[in-house]
This record gives C-alpha cells, sequence and structure tokens, in this order.
C-alpha cells in the first residue's frame, strides 16, 4: 500500500503479506498510521490477525511508524535487527539523528514513539519466520545502513529490500547512501549476496515493485559510478554544500529529475552520506 510518505504519491510503501499469520514490511511514518490500518480494512483484515511488522531499518520512513501502530494491532510484534532494537525502545539518538539530517523537512517525519521491549523480536541473519504459507527469511544487509536487514519471501522468491537495492522511483534508480553510515564496500558485498540468492521480484520501499534480480547489479554499479562522482565534485568544488549543487548540476544536464523536490532531496542527502563515507574512507 502507499503510505503517501511526505503528502506525496509513490514515494513510500507498506507490504502486508496475507499469510495466516498476517504481516507488514515496514510501518512507514508515524503520519502513515491511518492509512496502513484503513488499508488494513479494506483488506478485510482483522486487526488482531496481524502478528508481525518487519522493520528493514529504523530509519523513521521505514520504521517511525510502529510505535503508533502497535496500541491498535494488539497480536503484533516488531521485527528488527539486533543492532536497531535499542533505538526503538529509546527513540531519542534516533529523532535526533534524523532532524540533523534532514534538517527543515523533519516535520515530514512524524513522531516516533517508544516500543515496549516486549514487543520487539531481534532477527539474526538466517532467522526463517513461518507464517503459515509463506516463510520469511531475514538477511543482515548492512550498507544502507549497519542495522539493515533484507527479507526473502521464500516460496515465490520475493525480495524486500529496504533501503539496501536503492530507491527506484518511475523506472530509475537512484541512490540512496544517506548520512550517517552509507558503506560502499558493505553495500557492494550486500548487493552480490542478495543477488545469488536469485530472488524472483525486488519489492522496493520507495517504491513498488520490479521483476528480476538485474536491479541488484545495476544498483551495485550505480553506487561505484556516484561515489566517483561526488569524490570528483568534492575535490573541484572544495566545500562540501558547493559540491552537491555540483552533483545535481551535473545529473540535470545528464536528465536525471532533479527539478522534483522529492527526488532532489534524496539526492542531495545521498551525496552528503556519500561525503561522509568518503571522509570516513580517508580517515581510516
Ligand atoms: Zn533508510
Amino acid at each position: 500500500m502507499d503510505a503517501c510518505q511526505f503528502g506525496r504519491p509513490r514515494v513510500g510503501g507498506v507490504y502486508v503479506i496475507a499469510a495466516d499469520q498476517v504481516a507488514l514490511v515496514e510501518s512507514g511514518t508515524s503520519l502513515a498510521k491511518d492509512r496502513v490500518l484503513l488499508a488494513l480494512d479494506e483488506l478485510g483484515i482483522p486487526r488482531d490477525k496481524v502478528r508481525w511488522i518487519f522493520l528493514t531499518h529504523i530509519h523513521l520512513d521505514h520504521a517511525g511508524g510502529a510505535g503508533a501502530l502497535l496500541p491498535h494491532l494488539p497480536g503484533a510484534r516488531v521485527v528488527v535487527h539486533p543492532r536497531g532494537a535499542k533505538h526503538l525502545v529509546n527513540p531519542s539518538r534516533l529523532v535526533e539523528s534524523v532532524r540533523a539530517a534532514v534538517k527543515e523537512r523533519f516535520p515530514l517525519y512524524g513522531e516516533a514513539i517508544p516500543i515496549p521491549e516486549e514487543r520487539i523480536c531481534q532477527a539474526k541473519d538466517g532467522d526463517r519466520f513461518d507464517l503459515g504459507g509463506r516463510t520469511i527469511l531475514a538477511l543482515d544487509s548492512p550498507g544502507h545502513a549497519p542495522h539493515h536487514l533484507c527479507f526473502l519471501e521464500e516460496e515465490e522468491g520475493l525480495l524486500f529490500t529496504g533501503d539496501a537495492a536503492g530507491l527506484f522511483y518511475s523506472g530509475r534508480l537512484i541512490p540512496a547512501t544517506v548520512p550517517p553510515s552509507f558503506d560502499l564496500e558493505a553495500s557492494l558485498s550486500t548487493l552480490n549476496r542478495l543477488y545469488s540468492l536469485n530472488p524472483k521480484i525486488l519489492l522496493y520501499t520507495h517504491f513498488g515493485p520490479r521483476a528480476g534480480r538485474e536491479g541488484l547489479s545495476e544498483y551495485g554499479e550505480l553506487l561505484v559510478w556516484w561515489v566517483e562522482l561526488v569524490k570528483r565534485a568534492l575535490g573541484r568544488a572544495g566545500e562540501e554544500e558547493v559540491a552537491v549543487e555540483e552533483v545535481l548540476g551535473e545529473l540535470g544536464r545528464a536528465g536525471w529529475p532533479v527539478d522534483d523536490p522529492v527526488v532532489r532531496e534524496d539526492l542531495a542527502m545521498s551525496a552528503r552520506g556519500a561525503m561522509i563515507y568518503l571522509r570516513r574512507r580517508k580517515g581510516g
């Protein structure tokens, strides 16, 4: 279903897995809560049948609404990477990091309501969840963030990519290399591993399905090109925000939809995240 993230269609999604144990993948922000509940009603799914909310990672556009949904989904537990769990119980550091990264767009990310520890299930790589008719395999997938999981629905080969395979807007892959923890090498090995699992359909949180696994290898190539592009712009410009504008200018000339405000903001944030990565790599 479409979470209408930032008030826009086809930007952020929440998936509903219909099985004996109903599951959501992602929650959207807390601002999406009513839409998620309405979607369940429209699908004829009683709220107490929802047993799991699988979160690919704890960034607020993926996980921020889980705390707001839980009181309405009395049988549900939240599945999250062990490194993300404590930030769901106490979201204050997470909220501050989002505020720093997105600045004036912060109100669009809603609020993060703390999640009681007993409703959190920490998933390790290789953990399987039997929903009755569908099996969900948790896959440690660092790169976009160190606390990222992808989820593979094994019967049909559906891979919920979160942000590990980039953003996919209107047929175009967009880098998701946001601050503070993007790591190129980790991303590339995650993409190789996901590719080797031979998923049949990629399900992007941002946004929608894409048949085949080629999107994974394409994204790996895009990331290498992107980090190089940002590195060159930074070398020329010296100053980071000037370099961000240079990158956007270059992409605009190459036909990227940089006049779309959502795409522009995503690209600017990803450029900043790539610079943090480059600095870290240089320092270490
Ligand atoms: Zn993210």
